[in-house]
Protein backbone atom coordinates (compact mmCIF):
# COMPACT_ATOMS: atom_id res chain seq x y z
CA UNK A 1 0.00 0.00 0.00
CA UNK A 2 1.17 3.18 -0.96
CA UNK A 3 2.41 5.80 2.07
CA UNK A 4 1.32 8.59 -0.03
CA UNK A 5 -1.77 10.55 1.47
CA UNK A 6 -3.99 10.28 -1.96
CA UNK A 7 -5.74 7.68 -4.24
CA UNK A 8 -3.41 6.91 -6.75
CA UNK A 9 -4.75 6.39 -10.70
CA UNK A 10 -8.42 7.98 -10.51
CA UNK A 11 -8.53 9.92 -13.73
CA UNK A 12 -10.67 7.14 -15.19
CA UNK A 13 -13.16 7.47 -12.44
CA UNK A 14 -12.75 11.51 -11.84
CA UNK A 15 -14.08 11.79 -15.85
CA UNK A 16 -17.10 9.83 -15.19
CA UNK A 17 -17.92 11.30 -12.21
CA UNK A 18 -17.51 14.52 -14.31
CA UNK A 19 -19.42 13.33 -16.71
CA UNK A 20 -22.46 12.47 -14.51
CA UNK A 21 -25.75 14.71 -14.74
CA UNK A 22 -25.97 17.13 -11.73
CA UNK A 23 -28.68 18.29 -9.73
CA UNK A 24 -26.49 20.91 -8.11
CA UNK A 25 -27.53 24.34 -8.98
CA UNK A 26 -25.98 26.31 -11.82
CA UNK A 27 -23.34 28.58 -11.39
CA UNK A 28 -23.60 31.92 -8.84
CA UNK A 29 -22.08 35.07 -9.60
CA UNK A 30 -18.44 35.09 -7.42
CA UNK A 31 -19.18 35.18 -3.85
CA UNK A 32 -18.07 38.33 -2.14
CA UNK A 33 -16.01 37.61 0.13
CA UNK A 34 -12.87 34.95 -1.23
CA UNK A 35 -9.86 33.35 0.65
CA UNK A 36 -6.99 35.13 0.23
CA UNK A 37 -4.16 33.69 -2.24
CA UNK A 38 -0.50 34.39 -1.96
CA UNK A 39 -0.93 36.34 -5.28
CA UNK A 40 -3.42 38.74 -4.36
CA UNK A 41 -1.91 39.63 -0.92
CA UNK A 42 0.03 42.92 -1.63
CA UNK A 43 1.33 42.63 -5.09
CA UNK A 44 1.99 45.77 -5.63
CA UNK A 45 0.78 46.68 -8.88
CA UNK A 46 -1.82 48.49 -11.04
CA UNK A 47 -4.35 47.91 -11.77
CA UNK A 48 -5.37 48.24 -7.92
CA UNK A 49 -6.99 45.75 -6.60
CA UNK A 50 -10.56 47.64 -6.56
CA UNK A 51 -9.91 49.52 -9.21
CA UNK A 52 -13.32 51.27 -11.11
CA UNK A 53 -15.41 49.88 -8.28
CA UNK A 54 -16.71 53.70 -7.34
CA UNK A 55 -17.13 56.94 -9.61
CA UNK A 56 -19.22 56.33 -12.80
CA UNK A 57 -19.87 53.50 -14.57
CA UNK A 58 -19.13 53.88 -18.54
CA UNK A 59 -22.31 53.79 -19.87
CA UNK A 60 -20.99 52.32 -23.54
CA UNK A 61 -18.06 50.62 -24.82
CA UNK A 62 -17.63 49.00 -28.39
CA UNK A 63 -16.35 45.75 -26.28
CA UNK A 64 -17.42 44.53 -22.70
CA UNK A 65 -15.20 41.72 -21.41
CA UNK A 66 -16.55 39.93 -18.56
CA UNK A 67 -13.77 39.35 -16.51
CA UNK A 68 -10.57 40.48 -15.63
CA UNK A 69 -8.65 37.05 -15.46
CA UNK A 70 -6.17 36.02 -17.66
CA UNK A 71 -8.68 35.51 -20.62
CA UNK A 72 -9.81 38.76 -20.30
CA UNK A 73 -7.36 41.08 -19.69
CA UNK A 74 -5.55 38.84 -22.77
CA UNK A 75 -8.47 39.69 -24.96
CA UNK A 76 -8.30 43.72 -24.63
CA UNK A 77 -4.36 43.07 -25.24
CA UNK A 78 -4.66 41.61 -28.27
CA UNK A 79 -7.66 43.84 -29.45
CA UNK A 80 -5.20 46.93 -28.68
CA UNK A 81 -2.52 45.21 -30.93
CA UNK A 82 -4.81 44.86 -33.48
CA UNK A 83 -5.80 48.79 -32.99
CA UNK A 84 -2.45 49.72 -32.87
CA UNK A 85 -1.19 47.40 -35.84
CA UNK A 86 -3.91 49.13 -38.29
CA UNK A 87 -2.69 52.54 -36.95
CA UNK A 88 -4.44 55.75 -38.34
CA UNK A 89 -6.34 53.60 -41.64
CA UNK A 90 -7.69 51.32 -39.19
CA UNK A 91 -11.10 51.12 -36.88
CA UNK A 92 -10.85 52.93 -33.60
CA UNK A 93 -11.80 50.97 -30.56
CA UNK A 94 -13.69 51.36 -26.53
CA UNK A 95 -13.01 48.10 -24.58
CA UNK A 96 -14.62 48.10 -20.46
CA UNK A 97 -13.21 45.15 -18.77
CA UNK A 98 -16.78 44.61 -15.92
CA UNK A 99 -15.35 42.60 -13.41
CA UNK A 100 -17.38 40.97 -10.07
CA UNK A 101 -14.69 41.07 -7.24
CA UNK A 102 -11.12 42.28 -7.09
CA UNK A 103 -9.18 42.68 -10.30
CA UNK A 104 -7.71 39.28 -11.74
CA UNK A 105 -9.41 37.84 -8.65
CA UNK A 106 -10.83 34.88 -9.58
CA UNK A 107 -8.82 31.65 -10.77
CA UNK A 108 -5.94 33.41 -12.48
CA UNK A 109 -5.34 34.95 -8.97
CA UNK A 110 -5.64 31.98 -7.02
CA UNK A 111 -3.67 29.13 -9.10
CA UNK A 112 -0.79 27.60 -8.58
CA UNK A 113 1.51 29.52 -10.22
CA UNK A 114 2.47 27.42 -13.48
CA UNK A 115 2.95 28.17 -17.20
CA UNK A 116 3.87 25.01 -18.69
CA UNK A 117 3.02 23.43 -22.12
CA UNK A 118 2.06 19.96 -21.74
CA UNK A 119 4.95 18.39 -23.79
CA UNK A 120 2.70 15.07 -25.37
CA UNK A 121 0.14 14.73 -22.55
CA UNK A 122 -3.09 13.28 -24.04
CA UNK A 123 -1.58 13.29 -27.40
CA UNK A 124 -3.16 9.54 -27.99
CA UNK A 125 -6.69 10.42 -26.86
CA UNK A 126 -6.74 13.59 -28.77
CA UNK A 127 -5.32 11.77 -32.30
CA UNK A 128 -7.86 9.36 -31.77
CA UNK A 129 -10.66 11.59 -31.54
CA UNK A 130 -9.77 14.47 -33.55
CA UNK A 131 -6.92 13.06 -35.79
CA UNK A 132 -2.91 14.29 -35.65
CA UNK A 133 -2.89 17.55 -36.77
CA UNK A 134 -5.31 18.59 -33.83
CA UNK A 135 -3.80 16.88 -31.47
CA UNK A 136 -0.07 18.69 -33.24
CA UNK A 137 -2.06 21.95 -32.61
CA UNK A 138 -3.16 21.48 -29.28
CA UNK A 139 0.71 20.93 -28.21
CA UNK A 140 1.43 24.25 -30.41
CA UNK A 141 -1.14 26.45 -28.79
CA UNK A 142 0.21 25.97 -25.68
CA UNK A 143 3.83 26.49 -26.74
CA UNK A 144 2.99 29.52 -28.75
CA UNK A 145 1.37 30.77 -25.44
CA UNK A 146 4.21 30.02 -23.61
CA UNK A 147 6.85 31.47 -26.20
CA UNK A 148 4.48 34.62 -26.63
CA UNK A 149 4.85 35.51 -23.05
CA UNK A 150 8.06 35.34 -22.58
CA UNK A 151 8.60 37.26 -25.65
CA UNK A 152 6.49 40.16 -24.30
CA UNK A 153 7.90 40.42 -20.94
CA UNK A 154 11.34 40.04 -22.26
CA UNK A 155 10.76 42.88 -24.37
CA UNK A 156 8.92 44.46 -21.85
CA UNK A 157 11.83 44.11 -19.57
CA UNK A 158 9.10 42.49 -16.64
CA UNK A 159 10.76 38.85 -16.73
CA UNK A 160 12.18 39.14 -12.91
CA UNK A 161 9.15 41.52 -11.85
CA UNK A 162 6.63 38.96 -12.29
CA UNK A 163 9.21 36.21 -10.86
CA UNK A 164 9.30 34.04 -14.14
CA UNK A 165 11.36 30.79 -13.51
CA UNK A 166 12.28 28.76 -16.16
CA UNK A 167 13.03 26.16 -14.43
CA UNK A 168 11.28 22.99 -16.29
CA UNK A 169 8.67 20.82 -14.64
CA UNK A 170 9.66 17.19 -13.53
CA UNK A 171 6.58 14.53 -13.65
CA UNK A 172 6.82 12.15 -10.99
CA UNK A 173 5.11 8.86 -11.92
CA UNK A 174 3.63 7.27 -8.35
CA UNK A 175 2.49 3.89 -10.31
CA UNK A 176 3.85 1.85 -13.33
CA UNK A 177 0.36 2.26 -14.78
CA UNK A 178 1.17 5.87 -14.61
CA UNK A 179 4.81 5.83 -16.33
CA UNK A 180 3.38 3.84 -18.98
CA UNK A 181 1.01 5.76 -20.35
CA UNK A 182 3.17 8.35 -20.46
CA UNK A 183 5.78 7.00 -22.08
CA UNK A 184 2.86 5.72 -25.01
CA UNK A 185 1.76 9.12 -25.37
CA UNK A 186 5.35 10.67 -25.85
CA UNK A 187 6.05 7.69 -28.28
CA UNK A 188 2.90 8.38 -30.12
CA UNK A 189 3.64 12.33 -30.06
CA UNK A 190 7.40 11.84 -31.00
CA UNK A 191 6.02 9.51 -34.09
CA UNK A 192 4.04 12.62 -34.93
CA UNK A 193 7.09 15.28 -35.30
CA UNK A 194 6.45 16.81 -32.00
CA UNK A 195 9.94 17.83 -31.16
CA UNK A 196 11.32 17.16 -27.25
CA UNK A 197 14.03 18.96 -26.92
CA UNK A 198 14.37 19.17 -23.27
CA UNK A 199 12.99 16.31 -22.37
CA UNK A 200 14.47 13.92 -20.16
CA UNK A 201 13.45 10.60 -18.73
CA UNK A 202 15.07 9.48 -15.31
CA UNK A 203 14.81 6.38 -13.09
CA UNK A 204 14.05 6.60 -9.98
CA UNK A 205 17.87 6.30 -8.76
CA UNK A 206 18.53 9.60 -11.04
CA UNK A 207 15.29 11.28 -9.76
CA UNK A 208 16.60 10.54 -6.00
CA UNK A 209 19.58 11.77 -6.72
CA UNK A 210 18.86 15.09 -8.36
CA UNK A 211 15.53 16.10 -6.66
CA UNK A 212 15.05 13.71 -2.98
CA UNK A 213 12.10 11.56 -4.01
CA UNK A 214 12.46 8.48 -5.17
CA UNK A 215 9.70 7.87 -7.83
CA UNK A 216 10.45 7.73 -11.74
CA UNK A 217 10.23 10.73 -13.53
CA UNK A 218 9.88 12.59 -16.78
CA UNK A 219 11.64 16.33 -16.81
CA UNK A 220 9.77 18.89 -19.54
CA UNK A 221 10.78 22.29 -20.38
CA UNK A 222 8.34 24.31 -17.48
CA UNK A 223 7.79 27.73 -15.88
CA UNK A 224 6.70 29.31 -13.19
CA UNK A 225 5.38 32.93 -12.38
CA UNK A 226 3.65 35.52 -10.55
CA UNK A 227 -0.21 35.62 -12.53
CA UNK A 228 -1.51 38.61 -11.26
CA UNK A 229 1.77 40.18 -12.11
CA UNK A 230 1.73 38.88 -15.77
CA UNK A 231 -2.29 39.81 -15.85
CA UNK A 232 -0.95 43.60 -14.75
CA UNK A 233 1.74 43.89 -17.04
CA UNK A 234 -0.62 43.19 -20.35
CA UNK A 235 -3.39 45.42 -19.08
CA UNK A 236 -1.08 48.39 -18.69
CA UNK A 237 0.53 47.52 -22.32
CA UNK A 238 -2.82 47.40 -23.17
CA UNK A 239 -4.18 50.42 -21.71
CA UNK A 240 -0.96 52.34 -23.55
CA UNK A 241 -1.30 50.46 -26.98
CA UNK A 242 -2.85 53.33 -29.42
CA UNK A 243 -4.67 56.87 -29.06
CA UNK A 244 -7.20 54.88 -30.89
CA UNK A 245 -7.67 52.54 -27.92
CA UNK A 246 -9.82 53.28 -24.87
CA UNK A 247 -9.62 50.86 -22.03
CA UNK A 248 -11.50 51.28 -18.48
CA UNK A 249 -11.93 48.70 -15.54
CA UNK A 250 -14.38 48.51 -13.14
CA UNK A 251 -14.22 45.94 -10.67
CA UNK A 252 -16.77 44.83 -7.91
CA UNK A 253 -19.07 45.10 -11.15
CA UNK A 254 -20.72 42.22 -12.15
CA UNK A 255 -22.97 41.26 -14.71
CA UNK A 256 -25.54 39.77 -13.79
CA UNK A 257 -27.90 39.67 -17.21
CA UNK A 258 -27.16 40.26 -20.87
CA UNK A 259 -29.65 41.43 -22.93
CA UNK A 260 -30.74 42.65 -26.11
CA UNK A 261 -31.12 46.71 -26.67
CA UNK A 262 -34.44 47.39 -28.88
CA UNK A 263 -34.00 50.39 -28.68
CA UNK A 264 -32.40 52.33 -32.03
CA UNK A 265 -29.09 52.58 -30.24
CA UNK A 266 -25.89 51.44 -32.23
CA UNK A 267 -25.43 49.05 -29.28
CA UNK A 268 -26.53 45.39 -29.69
CA UNK A 269 -26.62 44.45 -25.85
CA UNK A 270 -26.66 45.67 -22.68
CA UNK A 271 -25.25 44.34 -19.33
CA UNK A 272 -27.12 44.80 -16.54
CA UNK A 273 -24.94 45.17 -13.15
CA UNK A 274 -25.87 46.71 -9.51
CA UNK A 275 -24.09 49.72 -10.64
CA UNK A 276 -26.53 50.16 -13.40
CA UNK A 277 -26.37 49.43 -17.50
CA UNK A 278 -23.34 49.18 -19.67
CA UNK A 279 -24.62 49.14 -23.73
CA UNK A 280 -21.83 47.55 -25.94
CA UNK A 281 -21.91 46.09 -29.68
CA UNK A 282 -19.93 43.20 -28.67
CA UNK A 283 -19.75 41.00 -25.37
CA UNK A 284 -17.24 38.67 -24.58
CA UNK A 285 -17.50 36.06 -21.67
CA UNK A 286 -14.15 35.63 -19.70
CA UNK A 287 -15.59 33.91 -16.76
CA UNK A 288 -14.12 30.30 -17.20
CA UNK A 289 -15.78 28.56 -13.76
CA UNK A 290 -18.92 31.17 -13.34
CA UNK A 291 -19.91 31.07 -17.55
CA UNK A 292 -23.08 29.11 -16.98
CA UNK A 293 -24.36 32.03 -14.35
CA UNK A 294 -24.78 33.90 -17.62
CA UNK A 295 -25.46 31.38 -20.36
CA UNK A 296 -27.70 28.56 -18.82
CA UNK A 297 -27.10 26.55 -21.31
CA UNK A 298 -23.14 25.66 -19.98
CA UNK A 299 -25.12 24.39 -17.20
CA UNK A 300 -23.91 20.11 -16.17
CA UNK A 301 -21.34 18.16 -17.56
CA UNK A 302 -21.34 19.12 -21.44
CA UNK A 303 -20.74 22.80 -20.57
CA UNK A 304 -18.59 24.05 -17.60
CA UNK A 305 -17.94 22.67 -14.95
CA UNK A 306 -17.40 24.84 -11.84
CA UNK A 307 -14.55 22.82 -9.93
CA UNK A 308 -12.54 24.16 -6.85
CA UNK A 309 -8.86 23.87 -5.96
CA UNK A 310 -6.75 24.46 -3.27
CA UNK A 311 -3.45 25.59 -2.84
CA UNK A 312 -1.29 26.20 0.10
CA UNK A 313 2.02 27.43 0.79
CA UNK A 314 4.42 25.73 2.81
CA UNK A 315 7.97 25.93 3.76
CA UNK A 316 10.39 22.99 3.30
CA UNK A 317 13.01 22.20 6.06
CA UNK A 318 16.06 24.55 6.18
CA UNK A 319 18.15 21.85 4.47
CA UNK A 320 16.78 21.04 1.41
CA UNK A 321 17.06 22.87 -1.78
CA UNK A 322 14.66 22.21 -4.08
CA UNK A 323 15.87 24.85 -6.53
CA UNK A 324 13.90 26.95 -9.33
CA UNK A 325 12.02 23.12 -10.59
CA UNK A 326 8.15 22.42 -10.76
CA UNK A 327 6.43 19.51 -10.04
CA UNK A 328 3.65 17.63 -10.65
CA UNK A 329 2.60 14.15 -9.24
CA UNK A 330 -0.30 11.41 -9.73
CA UNK A 331 -1.35 12.31 -13.03
CA UNK A 332 -1.35 16.13 -12.43
CA UNK A 333 -3.46 15.83 -9.27
CA UNK A 334 -0.74 17.79 -7.52
CA UNK A 335 1.49 20.33 -8.74
CA UNK A 336 4.15 22.70 -6.63
CA UNK A 337 7.13 24.64 -6.73
CA UNK A 338 9.83 26.42 -4.65
CA UNK A 339 9.16 29.97 -5.14
CA UNK A 340 12.49 32.19 -5.70
CA UNK A 341 13.58 34.43 -3.04
CA UNK A 342 11.43 33.44 -0.26
CA UNK A 343 13.65 31.12 1.88
CA UNK A 344 12.91 32.81 5.48
CA UNK A 345 9.56 33.20 6.60
CA UNK A 346 7.95 36.66 8.06
CA UNK A 347 8.86 35.09 11.76
CA UNK A 348 12.51 33.86 10.84
CA UNK A 349 11.93 30.30 10.11
CA UNK A 350 14.20 29.16 6.79
CA UNK A 351 13.44 27.30 3.89
CA UNK A 352 11.98 27.22 0.39
CA UNK A 353 8.44 28.10 0.43
CA UNK A 354 6.81 25.89 -1.94
CA UNK A 355 3.29 26.27 -3.64
CA UNK A 356 1.70 23.28 -3.73
CA UNK A 357 -2.10 22.52 -5.15
CA UNK A 358 -3.95 19.83 -5.48
CA UNK A 359 -5.65 17.53 -3.00
CA UNK A 360 -9.23 16.59 -4.54
CA UNK A 361 -8.84 13.19 -5.53
CA UNK A 362 -9.20 13.11 -1.85
CA UNK A 363 -12.76 13.90 -2.30
CA UNK A 364 -13.33 10.97 -4.40
CA UNK A 365 -16.80 9.39 -3.43
CA UNK A 366 -17.47 13.29 -2.10
CA UNK A 367 -17.33 14.63 -5.72
CA UNK A 368 -14.01 15.68 -6.19
CA UNK A 369 -15.05 19.34 -5.56
CA UNK A 370 -17.23 19.65 -8.62
CA UNK A 371 -20.19 22.41 -8.82
CA UNK A 372 -18.90 24.28 -6.31
CA UNK A 373 -18.09 27.95 -6.62
CA UNK A 374 -17.55 28.89 -2.94
CA UNK A 375 -13.93 29.80 -2.88
CA UNK A 376 -14.42 31.42 0.49
CA UNK A 377 -13.71 28.31 2.31
CA UNK A 378 -11.25 26.01 2.03
CA UNK A 379 -11.75 21.90 2.47
CA UNK A 380 -10.67 20.77 5.77
CA UNK A 381 -9.99 16.68 4.77
CA UNK A 382 -7.91 18.60 1.53
CA UNK A 383 -6.12 20.53 4.02
CA UNK A 384 -4.82 17.04 5.85
CA UNK A 385 -3.27 15.46 2.67
CA UNK A 386 -2.10 18.13 0.91
CA UNK A 387 -0.16 18.76 4.59
CA UNK A 388 1.00 15.28 4.00
CA UNK A 389 1.48 15.36 0.33
CA UNK A 390 5.12 17.31 0.30
CA UNK A 391 6.76 14.72 3.56
CA UNK A 392 5.94 11.84 1.98
CA UNK A 393 6.70 12.82 -1.45
CA UNK A 394 10.17 13.69 0.50
CA UNK A 395 10.86 11.72 3.17
CA UNK A 396 12.71 14.24 5.87
CA UNK A 397 12.53 16.98 3.81
CA UNK A 398 9.10 18.26 5.00
CA UNK A 399 7.28 18.21 8.36
CA UNK A 400 3.56 17.25 8.68
CA UNK A 401 3.63 19.43 11.41
CA UNK A 402 4.69 22.55 9.88
CA UNK A 403 1.54 24.99 9.59
CA UNK A 404 1.24 26.34 6.24
CA UNK A 405 1.84 30.06 5.53
CA UNK A 406 -1.56 30.33 3.55
CA UNK A 407 -4.20 28.23 1.79
CA UNK A 408 -6.70 29.19 -0.54
CA UNK A 409 -9.60 27.66 -3.21
CA UNK A 410 -10.28 29.10 -6.40
CA UNK A 411 -12.35 28.27 -8.89
CA UNK A 412 -11.88 26.47 -12.03
CA UNK A 413 -13.87 25.49 -15.36
CA UNK A 414 -14.23 21.70 -16.13
CA UNK A 415 -15.19 20.67 -19.70
CA UNK A 416 -15.69 16.89 -20.37
CA UNK A 417 -13.46 17.05 -23.50
CA UNK A 418 -11.02 19.44 -21.58
CA UNK A 419 -10.75 22.02 -23.67
CA UNK A 420 -11.72 25.19 -23.57
CA UNK A 421 -15.12 26.87 -25.96
CA UNK A 422 -13.79 29.47 -27.81
CA UNK A 423 -15.33 31.85 -30.58
CA UNK A 424 -19.37 33.39 -31.03
CA UNK A 425 -21.89 32.43 -28.16
CA UNK A 426 -24.16 29.48 -29.32
CA UNK A 427 -26.74 27.73 -27.45
CA UNK A 428 -26.64 23.70 -29.18
CA UNK A 429 -30.62 23.35 -28.21
CA UNK A 430 -31.73 26.21 -30.15
CA UNK A 431 -30.45 26.11 -34.11
CA UNK A 432 -31.08 29.93 -34.13
CA UNK A 433 -28.81 30.81 -31.72
CA UNK A 434 -26.17 31.77 -33.53
CA UNK A 435 -27.77 34.92 -34.91
CA UNK A 436 -30.19 35.22 -32.11
CA UNK A 437 -26.72 36.06 -29.77
CA UNK A 438 -24.20 38.01 -32.98
CA UNK A 439 -22.18 39.52 -31.25
CA UNK A 440 -21.39 37.71 -28.08
CA UNK A 441 -17.89 35.66 -27.42
CA UNK A 442 -16.73 32.92 -24.75
CA UNK A 443 -13.57 31.82 -24.07
CA UNK A 444 -13.83 29.61 -21.12
CA UNK A 445 -13.78 25.92 -19.61
CA UNK A 446 -9.86 25.34 -19.42
CA UNK A 447 -10.04 22.74 -17.08
CA UNK A 448 -7.40 23.92 -14.89
CA UNK A 449 -5.12 23.88 -17.34
CA UNK A 450 -5.65 27.90 -18.46
CA UNK A 451 -2.05 29.65 -18.12
CA UNK A 452 -0.86 28.00 -20.97
CA UNK A 453 -3.87 28.45 -23.34
CA UNK A 454 -5.74 31.42 -21.94
CA UNK A 455 -3.88 34.15 -23.49
CA UNK A 456 -4.04 32.63 -26.97
CA UNK A 457 -7.48 31.65 -27.11
CA UNK A 458 -8.25 35.09 -26.06
CA UNK A 459 -5.66 36.50 -29.09
CA UNK A 460 -8.30 34.24 -31.54
CA UNK A 461 -11.24 35.48 -30.05
CA UNK A 462 -9.90 38.72 -29.81
CA UNK A 463 -9.14 38.39 -33.58
CA UNK A 464 -12.77 37.59 -34.68
CA UNK A 465 -14.38 40.30 -32.49
CA UNK A 466 -11.59 42.63 -34.65
CA UNK A 467 -12.67 40.99 -38.12
CA UNK A 468 -16.05 41.47 -37.50
CA UNK A 469 -15.48 45.05 -36.64
CA UNK A 470 -13.38 46.03 -39.40
CA UNK A 471 -15.77 44.08 -41.65
CA UNK A 472 -12.67 41.47 -42.90
CA UNK A 473 -12.60 38.02 -42.60
CA UNK A 474 -10.91 36.31 -39.70
CA UNK A 475 -8.46 33.39 -40.50
CA UNK A 476 -7.80 30.92 -37.91
CA UNK A 477 -4.25 30.92 -36.98
CA UNK A 478 -2.11 27.90 -37.29
CA UNK A 479 -1.72 26.92 -34.01
CA UNK A 480 -5.45 26.78 -32.36
CA UNK A 481 -6.79 23.45 -32.65
CA UNK A 482 -9.89 23.90 -34.54
CA UNK A 483 -11.85 21.55 -31.97
CA UNK A 484 -11.95 24.39 -29.62
CA UNK A 485 -14.15 26.77 -31.74
CA UNK A 486 -17.55 26.81 -30.96
CA UNK A 487 -18.95 26.60 -34.29
CA UNK A 488 -17.10 23.31 -34.55
CA UNK A 489 -17.87 21.84 -31.89
CA UNK A 490 -21.13 23.17 -30.87
CA UNK A 491 -21.57 20.52 -28.07
CA UNK A 492 -18.95 19.07 -26.40
CA UNK A 493 -21.50 15.90 -27.04
CA UNK A 494 -20.89 15.77 -30.54
CA UNK A 495 -17.25 15.66 -30.03
CA UNK A 496 -17.24 12.59 -28.06
C1 LIG B 1 -6.56 26.48 -7.38
C2 LIG B 1 -6.22 26.59 -8.84
C3 LIG B 1 -4.95 26.20 -9.28
C4 LIG B 1 -4.64 26.29 -10.64
N1 LIG B 1 -3.35 26.08 -11.04
C5 LIG B 1 -3.02 26.29 -12.33
C6 LIG B 1 -1.67 26.24 -12.75
O1 LIG B 1 -0.76 26.11 -11.93
N2 LIG B 1 -1.40 26.38 -14.08
C7 LIG B 1 -2.39 26.58 -14.99
O2 LIG B 1 -2.11 26.63 -16.20
N3 LIG B 1 -3.66 26.71 -14.61
C8 LIG B 1 -3.99 26.61 -13.31
N4 LIG B 1 -5.27 26.78 -12.91
C9 LIG B 1 -6.26 27.12 -13.91
C10 LIG B 1 -6.09 28.57 -14.36
O3 LIG B 1 -5.90 29.40 -13.24
C11 LIG B 1 -7.33 28.99 -15.14
O4 LIG B 1 -7.54 28.10 -16.22
C12 LIG B 1 -7.18 30.38 -15.73
O5 LIG B 1 -6.71 31.26 -14.75
C13 LIG B 1 -8.53 30.85 -16.26
O6 LIG B 1 -8.43 32.21 -16.56
P1 LIG B 1 -9.73 33.02 -16.92
O7 LIG B 1 -9.35 34.43 -17.11
O8 LIG B 1 -10.44 32.35 -18.03
O9 LIG B 1 -10.69 32.86 -15.65
P2 LIG B 1 -10.60 33.58 -14.23
O10 LIG B 1 -9.23 33.91 -13.87
O11 LIG B 1 -11.40 32.75 -13.29
O12 LIG B 1 -11.34 34.94 -14.50
C14 LIG B 1 -12.75 35.01 -14.64
C15 LIG B 1 -13.16 36.29 -13.95
O13 LIG B 1 -14.53 36.55 -14.25
C16 LIG B 1 -15.13 37.14 -13.12
N5 LIG B 1 -16.57 36.95 -13.27
C17 LIG B 1 -17.24 35.78 -13.34
N6 LIG B 1 -18.55 36.02 -13.57
C18 LIG B 1 -18.69 37.36 -13.65
C19 LIG B 1 -19.81 38.20 -13.89
N7 LIG B 1 -21.05 37.73 -14.12
N8 LIG B 1 -19.60 39.55 -13.90
C20 LIG B 1 -18.36 40.06 -13.72
N9 LIG B 1 -17.27 39.29 -13.50
C21 LIG B 1 -17.43 37.95 -13.46
C22 LIG B 1 -14.51 36.38 -11.96
O14 LIG B 1 -14.61 37.11 -10.76
C23 LIG B 1 -13.07 36.21 -12.43
O15 LIG B 1 -12.23 37.23 -11.96
C24 LIG B 1 -5.62 26.72 -11.55
C25 LIG B 1 -6.87 27.14 -11.10
C26 LIG B 1 -7.16 27.09 -9.75
C27 LIG B 1 -8.50 27.59 -9.26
Amino acid sequence: MSLLPVPLNVRAEHQAVLELPTDKPRATLPVPNPTQSFWLRDPGVQPAPAHGSTGELTSEADVCIIGSGITGVSAAYHLAKAVARAGEQGTSLSVVVLEARDFCSGATGRNGGHLTAHAYSDFRALKARYGTDEALRAIEIERYTVNEVYRILTEENKVEHVDFVPGGRVVLFFTAQEHQEARLDYEAAVAAGVDMQGVEWFTKEEVQKRYGASYPAVLIPGNNLWPLKLVSVLYNLAQNASDRFSLSLHTHTPVTVVSPLRTTSARRWQLATPRGPVACSYVLHATNGYAAHLLPWLHGPNGIVPTRGQVMATRASETFALGRTGFVGNQGFEYWFPRPNHTVSTTGDKGQLVILGGGREATRGRGYEFHTVDDATINSEINTVLRRFLPAVFPDKFKVSTEPEMEWTGIMGYTKTKDPFVGPLIDPSDPGSEVQYQGQYISAGYTGHGMPRGFACAEAVAGMIYADVSGKTWTEPKWLPLHYLTHQNVTKDNVL
